[in-house]
């Protein structure tokens, strides 16, 4: 696991900035929401964070150490996103084993590191389904079983169970909850959803318009939001 630090963050799409000069800094192990509403940066932010977007202006740092010229094979990190990005030929086993076999990873160490993902995610008796035989949920499962596979020391996760309906996706919830807790493992979270933001995290950034608004603990920002947009945004159920 890593503490992750933005320092003056900015990005600027031609010449707009949708991520305005962004300093927080979490612990290592934090659950970090960014909560906000739609454009407001929070999958920019991620995406800089994954290296898949590169900043403007400003560092981000894991464990003190500058990664902004770290490509993103080399962070250590995974990403879960809102389409799971199954690989629809394979196998639930083959799709969670990807990331070891594309590293050159032994097949017996790769089966049972599949096999304990797969206990870790109740994914036992799926393994040798594709995933159009799996519902949302389990489709979903197995989007964090590949990421979790690889044991990375941060996860990030883009509103990972918008597709999925309601009952589904408190029951993830509480199952990401759980799985936090488990591994204790780094994760920042992009949700728009302020009921998400306040149950799962322990740090919660609300951004509106690219500019960080308050960080906090959930109590915190619930009890007492730092303005305006913070308050009505909390205010408001998703
Ligand atoms: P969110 O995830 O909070 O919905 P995004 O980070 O996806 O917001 O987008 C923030 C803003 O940046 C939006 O106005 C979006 O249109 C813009 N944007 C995102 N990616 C690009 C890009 N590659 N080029 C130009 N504008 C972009
Ligand atoms: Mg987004």
């Amino acid at each position: 696991m890593a503490s992750i630090a933005f320092e003056g963050l900015t990005k600027r799409f031609g010449t707009t900035d949708v991520v305005r000069g962004i300093d927080l800094a979490v612990p290592s192990g934090a659950f970090l929401s960014l909560l906000g509403p739609s454009g407001c940066g929070k999958s920019t932010l991620l995406r800089m964070l994954a290296g898949l977007e590169d900043p403007s202006e400003g560092r981000i740092l894991f464990d003190g150490e500058v990664v902004n010229d770290v490509p993103p094979g080399r962070r250590d990190i995974a990403m879960v996103f809102q389409s799971y990005a199954l690989y629809p030929h394979m196998t639930v086993a083959q799709n969670i084993a990807y990331p070891l076999r594309k590293r050159g990873v032994k097949r017996a160490e790769r089966d049972a590191a599949v096999a304990r993902v797969a206990a870790m995610l109740q994914l036992d008796a799926l393994l040798a389904r594709r995933p159009r035989e799996l519902s949302g949920g389990q489709q979903q499962r197995v989007a964090l079983g590949r990421a979790l596979v690889r044991d990375p020391r941060i996860f990030l996760l883009d509103e990972p169970l918008s597709n999925l309906d309601a009952t589904l996706r408190s029951l993830m919830r509480s199952e990401l909850v759980a799985l936090h807790r488990r591994i204790g493992r780094t994760m920042v979270y992009v949700t728009h959803d302020q009921l998400e933001a306040m149950t799962m995290s322990t740090h919660v950034a609300v951004i509106d318009g690219g500019v960080l608004q308050q960080f906090g603990s959930p109590a915190d920002v619930y009890r007492r939001p730092a303005n305006r947009m913070v308050a009505g945004f909390i205010g408001t159920p998703a």
